[in-house]
């Protein structure tokens, strides 16, 4: 089994993508637990390269970087788990390529799927949990932490509405597979809804 969280800024998705890990092991899963981009040594390594801001890469090259480090992510950590058993636990996957750099950052949506065929084949999550809260409640909870707001902010607004909207199209269009929760809540409230989800998919 392969979950995904997925969402905008300070969704609440690393929170909550812990705490389903800790839920699915208490059950007696082996659960692997990991993030993109990144989640191997050298998907890291390109992560850096994205969020540094040492290199300017427009739409379409962050999606060829992030399509290589999510084949090496693949590839080298999520396929092998999920072929032994083991439940996948993702913060962030595909879902937020379409979003970020589909949806808000305009790189053609069938340009990305030919991406994806390239690198993945077919393969993708399960089941997506997408976190949906007001941009402006993610954005003071990224600077409640004392986050990175500022790289957020130095950004349209108009960006991050393109955002919300693009994985509330995305979970629309694949309802089978994706579940929207209601982020606007606190951590326990949230969690409630998460496990709803979860709970109602390892029963199916
Ligand atoms: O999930 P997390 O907040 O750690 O993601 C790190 C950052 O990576 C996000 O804030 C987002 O700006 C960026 N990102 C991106 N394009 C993606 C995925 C993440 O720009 N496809």
């Amino acid at each position: 089994l392969f979950i995904t969280f997925e969402g905008g800024e300070g969704a609440g998705k690393s929170t909550q993508a812990a705490r389903c890990a800790g839920y699915l092991a208490e059950r007696g899963h082996e659960v692997v637990a990991t993030r993109e981009p990144g989640g191997t040594p050298t998907a890291e390594r390109l992560r850096e390269i994205l969020l540094d801001g040492a290199v300017a890469l427009d739409p379409l090259e962050q999606v060829l970087v992030l399509y290589a480090a999510r084949h090496n992510h693949v590839t080298g950590v999520i396929r092998p788990a999920i072929e032994r058993g083991a439940i996948v636990v993702c913060d962030r996957f595909s879902d937020s390529t379409r979003a970020y750099q589909g949806a808000a950052g305009g790189v053609d949506a069938a340009a990305i799927d030919a991406v994806e065929r390239l690198a993945l084949g077919g393969f993708g999550p399960d089941l997506t949990l997408v976190l949906d809260a007001p941009v402006e409640t993610g954005f003071a909870r990224v600077r409640d932490r004392g986050g990175a707001a500022d790289r957020f902010e130095g950004q349209e607004n108009a960006f991050h509405r393109r955002l919300r909207q693009g994985f509330l199209d995305i979970a629309a269009a694949d309802p089978e597979r994706c579940r929207v929760i209601d982020a606007t809540g606190g951590p326990d409230a949230v969690w409630q809804s998460v496990r709803a989800a979860l709970d109602a998919v390892l029963e199916a």
